[in-house]
């Protein structure tokens, strides 16, 4: 086995998130946070402990020292992660225990009056009816979310480098997607290619969308047995899990027999919107600006050209530790863009029945405009 220390950042990456959550829950009013396993707890610890129907939670006090409570028989899986050097308490469990009771003893080492908590976005509710019957009515209870929500949001330094490296990996990916698309083969075919293609330069495969032809007009396409013909639209959307968890997620069109071999002059009208509205968006993206009038910029461009009706999706998506997470690059949100925000810019435009085009990349808002981390051609290949 790798030595796991190389996926997580160094410990006081951990160290400072964890004080500016307990700050956070103290200036919104809560005694402490509660979270369960999944992208939040690996934000604040590194770990990707999987959860089970027995209770796992990282709980943070506004004060005193963070509790981790977990099965007894999970508690090796901890060597993976930052927490054997971070200033948290272990506290297994075995059957028997009540492990809702000790999450509130973890709550309140100081005995302080109860007026609310932070739960976890991956709290189920198999633990969280338990914990809110063990609490006094009437505290307030928030998602936690709302109090990481800055913190997760903005990347630091350590993310940025990790997201960076991770667009990079897929780019390796797509630069050998022309070799793959050959007519004869399946949709199956190619995406079993890619599927190895994506593992050499990931730990894991999170999806891959090879749209070829109509398929292409359906932007949740994952693949199919359709066989690959000469001119064929091919839409091909595909992301890993990089390094400590975060995510790569890029998308070329590309032409089965190459961009000569297309003959439908319509398409090139079509892509040659697409490109501009893509460009656009990502001229649009930089610090003071609303994530709204980034989707604003791309639409504006694809309505002109008569194509408004078959953009159907948002503009982009924030990415992370998480696929899909704010910012969100769509129509009423009136978020402002900060340097450190990581989010993707992938207008589509979707003809039904014949055949789909879009273009995605990743980008981190910087001091004055954007970092794009995906640098494959966006021309069709
Ligand atoms: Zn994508
Ligand atoms: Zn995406």
């Amino acid at each position: 086995m790798s030595d796991p220390s190389i996926n997580i950042f160094p410990t006081e990456v951990y160290a400072a998130r964890l004080e500016q959550a307990q700050a956070g829950a103290a200036s919104a009013g809560l005694n402490g946070l509660i979270i369960g396993t999944g992208a939040e707890l690996a934000y604040l610890t590194g770990s990707w402990l999987s959860t089970h129907e027995r209770l796992t939670a990282l709980v943070i006090p506004v004060l005193g020292t963070p509790t981790i409570i977990l099965p007894s028989v999970d508690r090796g899986d901890l060597a993976l992660s930052a927490i054997p050097d971070l200033d948290i308490k272990v506290r297994g469990w075995v059957d028997g225990e009540n492990a809702h009771n000790l999450a509130i003893e973890a709550l309140d080492p100081t005995g302080m009056q109860m007026l609310g908590v932070g739960i976890g976005s991956s709290i189920t509710a198999d633990h969280l009816i338990p914990i809110q019957g063990l609490l006094p009515v009437n505290i307030r209870y928030e998602l936690a979310v709302n109090v990481l929500k800055e913190l997760f949001v903005s990347k630091d330094d350590a993310e940025i480098t990790q997201l960076r490296a991770a667009g990079a990996a897929i780019d390796r990916v797509h630069a050998q997607v022309p070799g793959l698309l050959t007519a004869g083969r399946t949709e199956r075919e190619v995406a079993t290619d890619l599927e190895a293609l994506i593992l050499r330069e990931h730990t894991e495969v999170d999806f891959i969308i090879v749209g070829s032809g109509p398929n292409g007009a359906n932007p949740h396409h994952s693949f199919s047995d359709r066989v690959l013909q000469t001119g064929d639209i091919v839409v091909l959307d595909i992301g890993g899990t990089f390094g400590p968890g975060y995510h790569s997620d890029c998308t070329r069109t590309y032409v089965v027999g190459g961009p000569d071999a297309q003959s439908n002059a319509d398409f090139n009208q079509l892509y040659d919107a697409l490109y501009a509205a893509q460009l656009a968006a990502v001229a649009q993206a930089r610090p003071g600006v609303t994530a709204e009038s980034v989707d604003r910029a791309a639409r504006s461009v694809i309505e002109a050209a008569g194509y408004g009706e078959q953009f159907i999706h948002r503009t982009g998506h924030g990415i992370g530790l998480s696929t899909h997470e704010e910012p969100f690059i769509m129509a009423g949100n009136d978020l402002v863009l900060e340097p450190g925000m990581a989010f993707s810019i992938e207008p589509g435009i979707y003809i039904d029945g014949v055949h789909g085009a879009r273009i995605e990349d990743i980008v981190v808002i910087t001091d004055d405009g954007c970092e794009t981390l995906n640098n494959q051609p966006k021309e069709l290949q």
